[in-house]
């Protein structure tokens, strides 16, 4: 079957850039490999900024005035009038998302996984019916996340990863937390991420300088010290893509962490994938159409890059780097949204 745009994964780029496709009036289809939408292994945190530009402020369950930060010498609450960040259920935005995108018009078939990519010709397998489909296109979307297929059948390498690793505790969690501990995570941190009757407890780490194992370890040894009873739950863990290297080779294009897009400081990519796969979708529909958005990402993800990779060489520049950045915080020097890939 012949389509002009197929988007492989439909997570928060896939599906923004099939709405956009959809509503352009491009035959659009979704092909996505589980059977339920918008599951994912992540904190849920959205900043304000990014909530605001892009998605329903009814999906967020919690947004947070206060962040308190937690450093090896400082602690800080960095305190604002209006909301810095919310947390999101992944499973409701990849619902509304989805019902927008087909509202638009955009096809989506779940359970669907895609296992091999020749040019512009895909095969997935269906996996309830076990029947083997093949499908063609004129532009092809590879929206399928930080192991993506469509990236490697470009063959693009990737180099720069970061982990992230998630418990997700029952109970009333009142404040949202970061705490830097180099010797304990080295550039990156750990989150209390509060959410309705939950919250998402976990750590982030750029994976060049840490294993998987060992930052699990960490976390652990942490979260009894601060008294979480991680050890009772179970740990969720996923490789975060930062390693952008293109958005377009000639009719495929690379959305959010496909591109390596999310922030390798942070590893925030919801606002990422998003503007990223809008801006995409604009591109196939209309290729005079404005690109400002992704570049201003592309902007803010090198220098989150940059900073990720300095603070990596040893734990006493992470130290340094984290000290100076809180204690700017702390006097007001800096706005939290330095930090954002929205700003
Ligand atoms: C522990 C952890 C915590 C995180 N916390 C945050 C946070 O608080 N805030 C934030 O902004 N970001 C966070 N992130 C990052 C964020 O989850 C991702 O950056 C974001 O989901 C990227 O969106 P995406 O649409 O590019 O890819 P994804 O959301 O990964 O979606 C890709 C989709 O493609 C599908 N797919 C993959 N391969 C195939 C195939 N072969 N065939 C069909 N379908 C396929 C997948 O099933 C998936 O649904 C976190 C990540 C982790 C690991």
């Amino acid at each position: 079957m012949l389509y002009d745009v197929i988007i492989i994964g439909a997570g928060p780029g896939g599906l923004a850039c099939a709405c956009i496709t959809a509503a352009h009036g491009l035959k659009t289809l979704v092909l996505e490999r589980k059977d339920t939408l918008g599951k994912k292994v992540c904190a849920g945190g959205i900043t304000w900024n990014g909530l605001l530009k892009k998605v329903p402020v009814d999906i967020s369950e919690r947004h947070f005035c206060k962040q308190h930060i937690f450093t090896r010498f400082q602690t800080t609450c960095v305190d604002s009038p209006t909301p810095i960040i919310a947390t999101v259920n992944r499973e409701k935005l990849g619902r509304e998302m989805a019902e927008k995108a087909l509202q638009a018009g955009a096809e989506i078939r779940l359970g669907c996984q895609v296992t091999a990519i020749d040019q512009n010709r895909i095969e997935c397998i269906n996996k309830k019916s076990g029947s083997h489909d093949q499908y063609s296109c004129t532009s092809l979307v590879g929206a399928d996340g930080s192991s993506s297929l469509v990236r490697r059948s470009l063959g693009l390498p990737v180099a720069a990863t970061g982990i992230g690793i998630t418990y997700q505790i029952p109970g009333d969690y009142p404040e949202m937390e970061w705490h830097f501990n180099s010797s304990l995570f080295g550039s990156g941190y750990a989150w209390v991420f509060p959410h309705r009757d939950s919250a998402s407890i976990g750590a982030y780490v750029d994976a060049r300088t840490m294993k998987a194992s060992k930052l699990k370890a960490n976390l652990l040894h942490w979260g009894k010290k601060q008294g979480y009873p991680l050890e009772q739950h179970k740990a969720s863990a996923e490789f975060i893509n930062f390693d952008f290297r293109g958005w377009r080779f000639a009719n495929t294009f690379l959305v959010g962490d496909a591109a390596g897009l999310a922030s390798g400081l942070t590893g925030e990519g919801i606002y990422p994938a998003i503007i990223s796969g809008e801006t995409i979708g604009q591109f196939i529909a209309n290729p005079g159409s404005s690109t400002a958005a992704l570049l201003n990402l592309i902007k803010n993800h090198k220098m989150h890059a940059n900073m990720v990779s300095l603070a990596g060489k040893n734990t006493i520049l992470a130290t340094l780097i984290a000290e100076i950045t809180v204690f700017g915080l702390k006097k007001k020097l800096l706005d939290f949204s330095a930090v954002e890939m929205a700003r």
